[in-house]
């Protein structure tokens, strides 16, 4: 049967496919070493641009090397979460807002998937080392009879370790900010977990079905709370349980997943999230897999939760109501690429991309009497072979001639509003003769 058009462009020789093959193995061995090597800590120790900031995304590159060629999931991405806010990154499925919460978090998708280039910049609070790369205990201290202060040694004549609130042993310390695109995987370990945590889109598939929800809690503990004991993490995971409004945290802590309702295995997975009191919290779609009631309680809790820990939000969705009540900044992600960033209010009141706009206008409203709702026309364009013009051009109804030559630039439009679209000038600029569209 002869072969369709569509067919004929996706068609791979098969001299072209061992070439993607041999190019992918090679590209994969060399990211994959990397990762592994033993570095010194000053090597990926850098500086933040914005003191403010809790993270920068600085052209980060996350690609996935597959059969059919490289996908440029995440293709220059660059944006900043700043320490204490609700960051809504938004966009279709597909434009890559999960695989940038996934690199920030060292979980892509390896072998295949590797971050291939830029910066995400994150001020962390690290142990300190000794010269044998153990951390430092910080140890107990008492005064003696001639009024001296000497360690407190216990009954076999060891200095006594501090303990924090929760038990666990206090180290010495160090703020530090850290590349997390060139840590290799061993450092971020003490990160992921303790100083940022994630909570992942569909509660019933991250849950490990043949552990109680106490033993998933507990882990958490053990491996990042060092010198606790068996009934410390216990209560302290009830604690969490409770915290995040379960109401028989006690009888919660014994049962399995498939034992609870979605709304409350959302709730552990946040309970889970909270357990080390991180800096960051990465929601990648928190509420879709719920009801309408229950999503409504969860973003609840996550306003409340983010008051009490005092940290920040990088809340992925592709629902603007959700990002309308939650962000304080909104980012919007179109093919691997950002397009326009602002505050809630400029997102929301001025948008200016006109794909924000076609978000926008797909959007449900109750007080407009529609025959049937708006959907931006065409796809997303294939992200193996991205063309070199405009991503949004060929469903974008405000095309002009420029739109046909290079990738438009960023541009700042006010103090907290950019966009990358030939429509847009620099706040500054001269204005443009009048162009129509096409
Ligand atoms: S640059 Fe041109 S094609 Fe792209 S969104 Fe703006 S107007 Fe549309």
């Amino acid at each position: 049967m002869a072969k369709t058009e569509n067919e004929k462009k996706h068609y791979i020789s098969r001299s072209e496919s061992k070439r993607i093959s041999k190019e992918n193995s090679k590209a994969i061995r060399y990211y994959e070493k990397r990762k592994k090597r033993k570095v010194a800590p000053e090597e990926y120790t850098t500086e933040m641009k914005d003191e403010k900031n809790v993270v920068e995304f600085d052209d980060l590159h996350t690609y996935f090397f597959s059969d059919a060629g490289t996908v440029k999931a995440v293709n220059g991405v660059s944006f900043s979460i700043p320490a204490g806010s609700t960051v809504g990154v938004v966009g279709e499925s597909g434009c890559g807002k999960s695989v940038t919460s996934l690199s920030l978090m060292q979980l892509v998708q390896a072998p295949s998937g590797q971050i291939v280039g830029g910066s995400i910049r994150f001020r962390a609070s690290l142990f300190k080392r000794d010269a044998r790369g153990r951390k430092i205990p910080v140890y107990e201290t008492e005064t003696n009879e001639s009024g001296e202060t000497v360690f407190k040694l216990d009954a076999k004549g060891k200095k006594v370790v501090k303990k924090n609130a929760l038990g666990g042993n206090v180290y010495e310390m160090e703020d530090r900010v850290v590349d997390i695109a060139k840590m290799p995987a061993e450092a971020m370990r003490s990160i992921r977990g303790r100083e940022i945590s994630m909570i992942f889109q569909e509660p019933m598939t991250s849950l490990n079905p043949v552990f109680t929800i106490g033993n998933q809690l507990d882990e958490v503990g053990y491996l990042h709370i060092e010198g606790i004991t068996k009934q410390q993490v216990k209560e302290h995971s009830i604690e969490m349980l409770r915290l995040v409004g379960i109401a028989d945290p006690e009888g919660v802590y014994k049962k399995f997943p498939h034992e609870l309702s979605g709304g409350m295995r959302q709730r552990v997975m946040i309970a889970i999230a909270l357990l080390c009191n991180p800096k960051l919290i990465v929601a990648d779609e928190p509420t879709t897999a719920l009801d309408v009631t229950i999503q409504a309680q969860i973003l609840d809790l996550l306003r409340e939760i983010k008051k009490k820990i005092n940290g920040s939000i990088m809340l992925i969705t592709h629902d603007l109501g959700v990002v309308a009540e939650m962000a304080d900044y909104v980012v919007v992600m179109y093919a691997g690429k950002v397009i326009e960033t602002g505050t809630a209010e400029d997102i929301f009141d001025h948008p200016l991309h006109p794909y924000t706009i076609g978000l926008q206008k797909s959007k449900p409203t109750v007080d407009a009497e529609v025959d049937s709702l708006y959907c931006i026309p065409g796809f997303v364009p294939n992200p193996i072979n991205m063309p070199n013009y405009c991503y949004f051009r060929d469903r974008c109804e405000r095309c002009r001639e420029q739109c046909s030559g290079e990738y438009p630039a960023f541009v700042q439009v006010t103090e907290t509003h950019s966009v990358a679209c030939y429509l847009y000038r620099e706040k500054n600029a001269a204005p443009e003769k009048e162009e129509k569209d096409v």
